[in-house]
């Protein structure tokens, strides 16, 4: 199994980091080894001073593919979850201006909660999903899949040209804007629209 995730995928987002607009998705992996699950609490890691939270619509592979096209790619997945793509920022800035890759502040262990899958066809509109994420209570992003970039179809009929997907993978798909700092004692709460997905501590 392996985690794509997608960088840049909502306009406000890439605005507020002062990233050009891609023209294409842009992609990095996480390993495995990321993921967080069952809401255990997310233990900030003593390499960095800025770990941002990223909350982010996780779709999950149904099918292996190679070449997907686009107009088919809607095959290809049939699962949702939330997911936060925690990131350190602190690193991450020095590995742009470097031009390093950015493993050491995107793959690191536990970097990657997420709820259970649901089926797509369970949402109340597979087209637009709304999702919000609530840092001790305060909503701090709030998205939809229709304000995306790049769409879940672009983006695996995009990936699919350099990587073989296969059943399980999971693809973060991007973040909205609000993107900030979390602390020790923080309370992470995420929604895909009403139902509530995440509800962890940062310790
Ligand atoms: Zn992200």
């Amino acid at each position: 199994m392996k985690i794509i995730c997608i960088g840049r995928n909502y306009v406000d987002h890439a605005k507020e980091l002062n990233n050009p607009l891609p023209e294409n998705p842009l992609f990095f992996m996480k390993p495995d080894t990321a993921l967080l699950i069952r809401n255990r609490p997310f233990y900030i890691p003593d390499f960095s001073n800025e770990i941002h939270y990223e909350t982010e619509l996780v779709i999950k592979i149904s099918k292996n593919g190679k070449n997907i096209q686009e107009k088919f790619a809607g095959n290809y997945y049939d699962k949702i979850t939330l997911g936060i793509d925690f990131t350190a920022r602190d690193l991450q800035k020095k590995c742009k201006e470097k031009g390093h890759p950015w493993e050491i502040a995107k793959a690191f262990d536990n970097s990657a909660p997420i709820s259970t899958f649901i089926p797509l066809s369970e949402l109340h509109n597979p087209k637009e999903i709304k999702f919000h994420m609530d840092l001790n209570g305060n909503t701090v992003q709030n998205g939809s899949s229709k304000d995306m970039i790049f769409s879940f179809e672009k983006v695996i009929s995009y990936v699919s040209q350099f990587i073989y997907l296969k059943m399980g993978d999971m693809i973060f798909t991007g973040t909205p804007a609000g993107v900030g700092k979390v602390g020790i004692g923080d309370r992470i709460t995420a929604y895909l629209e009403d139902r509530k997905m995440l509800d962890f501590m940062i310790k």
